[in-house]
């Protein structure tokens, strides 16, 4: 678990964030506003999204992408960062894409088992298994040329909560924000816009 191991072997990726994620009281008790952090990720003729989840409608994260230039049926792979549908209710507007968590890469009727841990989507693109938040969460590991992003559901915004009140393994997770920490000069959290960690960011 050192850096030279979880750093990613090139740093030629380019990093855009589609959509900044929030959680927030709804209208009643009962009803949470969420969305996920939504992110594209592209080397050479790799193109990715992180946590297609919900939004407050597809065009929320789909024109963001066209701006790009962009279309859905170009996406090759889309990663969960784990399996709650606040990341990932909208994976099949990528109908073309693998779709990766921590078990398996998934694509049409193909189940391909594997492990998550070091996994290369491309040779800037690493994941490596992070739980804490759940027992399935993973962390996709980005070299760009301004250094390592780590895209994580290990914090849910730069804001907080430093403890997740959700967490089913507080200690995975304290010892994971550790492990990311080590390799990763900017945060994407679950839940907001990118942070670059300090002394003040929760272990
Ligand atoms: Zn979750
Ligand atoms: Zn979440």
């Amino acid at each position: 678990m050192t850096t030279n191991n979880d750093r990613p072997r090139t740093s030629s990726a380019e990093v855009y964030i589609l959509l900044h994620g929030y959680a927030k009281d709804g209208e009643t008790l009962e009803v949470s506003r969420v969305a996920s952090t939504v992110a594209y990720v592209r080397e050479g003729d790799v193109r990715v999204i992180i946590d297609p989840g919900m939004v407050p409608n597809p065009g929320a994260m789909l024109e963001p992408l066209a701006a790009l230039g962009v279309s859905p049926e170009s996406i090759t792979d889309v990663i969960f960062s784990h399996h709650h549908p606040d990341h990932t209710l909208n994976a099949a507007l990528f109908p073309h894409a693998r779709f990766h968590d921590n078990w398996a890469i998934y694509q049409g009727d193909s189940w391909e088992n594997r492990a998550a841990e070091g996994y290369e989507i491309s040779p800037s693109i690493r994941l490596i298994e992070t739980p804490g938040h759940t027992a399935q969460d993973i962390t996709t590991l980005v070299g760009t040329p301004d250094g390592v992003f780590a895209f994580t559901h290990l914090w849910w915004s730069v804001d907080g909560p430093a403890d997740d009140p959700l967490a089913t393994d507080n200690d995975a997770l304290h010892r994971n924000r550790e492990r990311v920490l080590q390799v990763a000069t900017r945060i994407v959290p679950g839940h907001g816009a990118p942070f670059t960690p300090n002394d003040a960011t929760p272990h």
